[in-house]
């Protein structure tokens, strides 16, 4: 029996594919509004503070710090039951966007974690898509 994977976004979904389509070559990327500078994430078509429809892609470093983080100890997903306890965190990534990811790479996610630590993205792979995780820097 094959081992059970996470659940994988959908690639083709027209707002966010390009951003799933580029972590295929390990690009994390954001959005900066062309009228007003704001930074954008989740990838859209509209920016969140101005309304304006120009938005550009860029890549992020990789580089941020822990906002904030939760430590799941019990889950009943196939995947996810083998992996407890496993930290689910909001990422500030040094450019300015906040993402939902995991923090890995830690002995006791209850212990070796902390508000405001360092992180790098490390990528998870799969057949179409890779996923953005984080370990301490
Ligand atoms: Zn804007």
């Amino acid at each position: 029996m094959a081992e059970p994977t996470r659940p994988l976004p959908n690639t083709s979904e027209f707002d966010t594919g390009p951003f799933w389509k580029a972590t295929r070559d390990k690009r994390l990327t954001y959005q900066v509004c062309d009228d007003c500078g704001a930074v954008n994430f989740y990838p859209r078509r509209h920016c969140m503070s101005c309304l304006g429809n120009s938005l550009t892609v860029r890549d992020a470093s990789g580089r941020g710090k822990v906002y904030s983080f939760s430590v799941i100890r019990q889950s009943y997903h196939p995947f996810f039951r083998n992996v407890v306890p496993y930290a689910v965190a909001w990422i500030d990534l040094e450019e300015g966007p906040r993402l939902l990811s995991n923090v890995v790479g830690v002995e006791d996610p209850l212990q070796d974690i902390s508000i405001d630590m360092p992180v790098m993205v490390e990528w998870e792979e799969h057949e179409d898509v890779c996923i953005p995780l984080f370990r301490p820097a």
